[in-house]
Formats: structure tokens, sequence, C-alpha cells
């Protein structure tokens, strides 16, 4: 069993931020997380990193995580499995005290006398038919990730906001063709609407639902709801993102109706110690720069926690 001031679980552009910061703050610091530098890295550009005008998303998201491990953070390379509350003495109770938390993983068990969770998200799926049927034979959740098997392919992206938007652009240099399928009509950022309208490999169809997807060995085609059916090779899910709070939800912090976190200014959660930033929390805008802000917010307002707070561990 090993003891930390600050354990951070994931390892993403929040978690890997709040780790650093916790870090020269000389709190010794825990990250655990499963894939370093998080959703981030499945994006080939980011332009709205202040200070850097074009970074690929694998590259922004590595160097946050060797920006934390630079400054002495230890990192665990896995998942956390549990959170519980430590147990705490009568008397250390009567005294004052907070008590910690133990965080369990497969390479073994974790105090923290704070924990920021900093999980993120995962992909929100359209379950219609032939959507899991077709999981890795023609659907795919990841653009940067399998975009280059559509060389001159016909593609589809399923999705409103930002994120279709950018995805079918980067699908627009592999594919021949990029179909937009928008459930109301497609609103990401104007500057990518900007250039979703200038390319004339993408075509968008609002209002279209897809009703089912449908192949043999792969995908060969979409149905709409409204009947249409269109030719594809592949189709790109980019419908939102569901946060991983289950863990938070098991130690009893408080969410939101959408399963999110509910944090403060603070980054503070409803339980003492425990601070959460990021994509899995209930803040408005879910951007790498917004994460990793909250993140470092929790950094300090722990350091200030364990300033004037004694933890029994
Ligand atoms: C296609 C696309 C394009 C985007 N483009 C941009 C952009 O241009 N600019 C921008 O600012 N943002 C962009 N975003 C949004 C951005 O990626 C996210 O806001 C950001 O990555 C959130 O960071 P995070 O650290 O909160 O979560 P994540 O990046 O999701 O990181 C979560 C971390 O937690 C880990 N984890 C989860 N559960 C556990 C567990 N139980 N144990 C251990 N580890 C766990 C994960 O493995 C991961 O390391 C884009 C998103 C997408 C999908």
């Amino acid at each position: 069993m090993e003891k930390y001031d600050f354990i951070v679980i994931g390892a993403g552009c929040a978690g890997a931020s709040g780790a650093m910061y916790a870090s020269r703050l000389n709190l010794k610091t825990l990250m655990i997380g499963e894939l370093p530098g998080g959703l981030i890295t499945t994006t080939h550009l980011v332009e709205n990193w202040p200070g850097i005008k074009a970074i690929s998303g694998p590259d922004l998201g590595f160097n946050l995580v060797d920006h934390a491990l630079a400054f002495g953070v230890d990192f665990k390379n896995e998942r956390a499995l549990s959170i519980e509350h430590a147990p705490i003495s009568a008397e250390d109770k009567a005294a004052g005290k907070k008590s910690a938390y133990i965080v369990k993983s497969a390479s073994g068990e974790y105090w923290g006398k704070t924990v920021l969770f900093a999980t993120g998200s995962h992909h929100r799926h359209l379950n219609c038919p032939g959507e899991k049927e077709f999981e890795n034979k023609g659907v795919s959740y990841c653009a940067l990730c399998d975009g280059a098997f559509y060389r001159d392919k016909i593609v589809c992206i399923v999705g409103s906001g930002d994120s279709a938007a950018k995805e079918a652009l980067l699908l627009s240099e592999h594919a021949a063709k990029v179909h937009v399928f928008s459930r109301t009509t497609l609103h990401p950022e104007p500057i990518n609407l900007q250039r979703v309208k200038a390319n004339a490999k993408i075509e968008c169809h609002d209002k279209s639902e897809i009703a089912a997807i449908l192949g043999d060995t792969k995908v060969t085609k979409v149905k709409l709801k409204d009947g249409r059916e269109f030719n594809i090779d592949g189709v790109f899910i980019a419908i939102g993102l569901l946060p991983h709070s289950d863990l938070a939800e098991s130690l009893g912090v408080e969410l939101n109706e959408k399963k999110e976190i509910k944090i403060n200014r603070n980054s503070e959660t409803s339980l003492p110690g425990i601070f959460g930033a990021g994509d899995v929390c209930d803040t408005a805008f879910k951007q790498a720069i917004t994460g990793s802000a909250e993140a470092v917010t929790a950094s300090y307002w722990a350091y200030e926690y364990l300033l004037n707070q004694q933890v029994a561990i």
C-alpha cells in the first residue's frame, strides 16, 4: 500500500494538467490512467489550445502526460477498479480529522488524502440495428484511428456538433465522398462550418436520422428513418459523449441527471477532498483547455485543503 497527497484518476488533458500542477506544489502525486493523453489523442488537429496555433491531438495529449512525468508524478498506466473511504478511528474522527480514500487497481492499493476524478467520457452509441454487429467492420467512433482505411471510399459521419464537423473534414482527406447525417442541422464552430461548406467532398443532410446500418461481412449501406438508402463503406459516429462517472458514483459523489460529476468553481465535489475536472463534470463546455483549467484549479484547492485539514492516513 502506497500513500499519496493527491491521486488523479485519468491521464487525459485534465488529469495530466492537474497532476503536473500538484506535483509542482510538492504534493506527492499519483496519476492512474488507462489511455495516456485521453480523448484528444483521437483527433488530428487542435487549433484552439492557447499559445499553439496548430498541434495534432496525439502530440498535445502525450506532451501533457510527459510534462506531468517530468515534474515527478508517479504514473500507473492502468484502470482504477474501485475507490472507497479509508477507515478512520473514533479518536481521529473526534479530533476533526478527515478520512482518506483508497483507490484499487490491478497493480495494488493506493491511499490518497485527496483524489481528482478526471475520467472523461466515452462515445454515445446510436443504438440502431447493425451498429454493434458492424463495429470494426465499417462502424467506427474515431476518424483519426480508422479514416485511412477508407481511401477513395464513401463514408458517412453521424452527428451535429463540432466533433462531427472535424471528423468529416479529416475523413475528406482520405475518402472520395463524406455524407454528414444530422438529426437537426450541423452546428459546429463557425470556422469549421465554413470549412465543411467549402469542401466539395462533403455533403450535409439535415434532419436525417439513421434507422439501420446494413451489410454482409462489412458495412455496405445505411438506411435513414425517412426510407432513403445510401451506399456507404464506413459509418463514423460522433453523437456525443457519456461521462465515466461510475467510480465517483460508487463513492457517493453527487452527480447531475446526465450522470456528470457536480463541481463548484473550486472544482470541489460533494465529498471532502474529492475533486472533479474535465469532460466527466457538469460544466457546459467540454474542451481540452477548460478541462485542464478545472484540474489546475482542483490541484490548488487540494493543496489548500491539505494545508488546513488533517487527514487520517
Ligand atoms: C473528435 C473530437 C475532436 C475534438 N477536438 C477538440 C479540439 O480541437 N479542441 C479541444 O479543446 N477539444 C477537442 N475535443 C474535446 C477534448 O478531446 C476533450 O474535451 C478532452 O479530451 C477532455 O479531457 P479529459 O481529460 O476530461 O478526458 P479524456 O481525455 O476523456 O481522458 C479521460 C482519461 O481517464 C481515463 N480513465 C477513465 N476511466 C478510468 C478508470 N476507471 N481508471 C483509469 N483511467 C480511467 C481514460 O483512459 C483517460 O486517460 C475533441 C473531442 C473529439 C471527440
